[in-house]
């Protein structure tokens, strides 16, 4: 009999393991990975970096971060947050560093170094680790029959680590708990526009994104105007646009998006103004620049091959200079810049770095102990429940953080 049996030997698994044996040293604790490998994508995180957490060390800000999760996971950070993080790798011997952008690694720059951490430390306090071995059926009882194809384990607790797992959530939603269908979260947009064709590479600083749903759609979906415009780094891709503003409304909008089957629009402001704004600006630029080139004098912080795509958008004699413009042609030009209306067609994954919306019920669990409030002595931690984060370590905090509750309850 186990005193504690987890099922997925990931980040959230080994987490999970590492704390509980460190609290109940006699415990006799194993970790059960379907795959033939621990910690697969710890090793492949952060482009092979492992962004570990972020630095943002007010719970409520950090909050903020997970489209779903963001209330009840205000108390578990008060309780384990970034700062925690980062003292608890400290504690084995792994210096975390800081990103101009808050994102925090390992000072080794390798995934490598969190992926031993656990192993050692697994080995070191005498975690049993079995590979090859799925999950197929769960009995609750007095205690836990874990059932695998051939082995059958008993287990007083058990904490499902499992990840975005359909058949884990099968077994889960036999026992009754509420599965929210899993969608994909994080991804950026397929666009087909003269606006960005061929623009692949081109960046603004500070742009505003704001998505353009039908109305029924976004009644039924429950999104917020704040939600539904993001600002931030705006990015052109191969296929169109991507970049943190852009990321941020997928993730934010993951099930509405999902709904209108990646058919919708979006509205971009690359200059920061409304178009009353913008238009007296270029009015101004056309006092003041007049014998220049349009196509030549780019502004707010757009660069010059982006530039004169915009301008050519709006002009047909490409030697046009600010005077020759007329008021009507810059009202379009300011639309432009101010109010660019773009069909999305379609979705890309953001470099390989897919994160599923939905999972266990958050009704379902008790967030002071990560316990299931159905069943007594199940666990959760990580992808298995519905909570997501945007892209930045927040997943892996996420993770770190219910584990930890879990060792600190059980
Ligand atoms: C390419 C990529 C890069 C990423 N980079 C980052 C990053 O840098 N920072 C960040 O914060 N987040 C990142 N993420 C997200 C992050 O990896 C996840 O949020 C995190 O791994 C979730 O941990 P987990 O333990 O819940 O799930 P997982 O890490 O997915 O682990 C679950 C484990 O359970 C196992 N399992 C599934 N079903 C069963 C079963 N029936 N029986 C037994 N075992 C089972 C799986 O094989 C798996 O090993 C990245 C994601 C990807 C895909």
């Amino acid at each position: 009999m186990y005193d504690l049996a987890i099922i997925g030997g990931g980040a959230a698994g080994f987490f999970t393991a590492i704390n509980v044996k460190r609290k109940h040293p006699t415990w006799k604790l194993a970790i059960f990975e379907k795959s033939q490998t621990f910690l697969g994508k710890v090793a492949i995180s952060g482009g092979g970096r492992c962004n570990v957490t972020h630095a943002c060390f007010d719970p409520q800000v950090l909050c903020q971060y997970y489209p779903r999760g963001k209330k009840e996971l205000r108390s578990v950070f008060e309780r384990f947050g970034p700062k925690e993080t980062i003292a608890w790798f400290k504690h084995y011997g792994i210096a975390i560093k800081q990103e101009s952008d808050g994102r925090m690694f390992p000072e080794s720059n390798t995934s490598e170094t969190i992926v031993d951490c656990f192993l050692d430390a697994c080995d070191e306090l005498d975690i049993e680790l079995y590979k090859g071995m799925a999950l197929q059926s769960i009995e609750a009882g007095a205690s836990y029959t874990l059932l695998f194809q051939n082995a059958k384990v008993k287990a007083k607790n058990v904490a499902i680590t499992a990840g975005s797992s359909q058949s884990i959530w099968q077994m889960l939603q036999t026992l009754g708990h509420t599965i929210v269908a899993p969608v994909p979260s994080l991804f950026t947009f397929n666009i087909k526009d003269p606006f960005v064709e061929d623009l692949m590479g081109v960046s603004v600083p500070k742009a505003q994104v704001k998505l353009d749903l039908p109305a029924e759609l976004l009644k039924s979906s429950g999104l917020k105007a704040v939600d539904i415009t993001q600002s931030g780094p705006l990015l052109v891709t191969h296929w169109g646009l991507s970049g943190p503003a852009i990321l941020k409304l997928s993730a934010v909008a993951a099930r509405a998006l999902h709904d209108c089957q990646y058919q919708f629009k979006i509205k971009v402001n690359l200059c920061g103004l409304n178009q009353e704004d913008c238009l007296a600006v270029l009015l101004n630029i056309k006092s003041e620049q007049s014998k220049k080139l349009m196509v030549n004098t780019p502004f707010f912080e757009i660069p010059n091959r982006w530039w004169q795509r915009i301008v050519q958008l709006c002009i047909d004699n490409t030697q046009m200079t600010w005077a020759d413009c007329n008021k009507k042609t810059l009202q379009s030009l300011a639309q432009k810049l101010s109010d660019y209306s773009l069909e999305v067609k379609g979705k890309s994954t953001f470099k390989d770095e897919f994160v599923t919306a939905g999972g266990v019920d958050l009704k379902d669990i008790q967030f002071k102990t990560m316990e299931s409030k159905l069943l007594p002595r199940m666990y959760f931690a990580g992808e298995v429940i519905n909570v997501d984060a945007l892209t930045g370590g927040f997943n892996f905090q996420a993770a770190w953080s219910e584990s930890w509750i879990i060792a600190q309850s059980i």
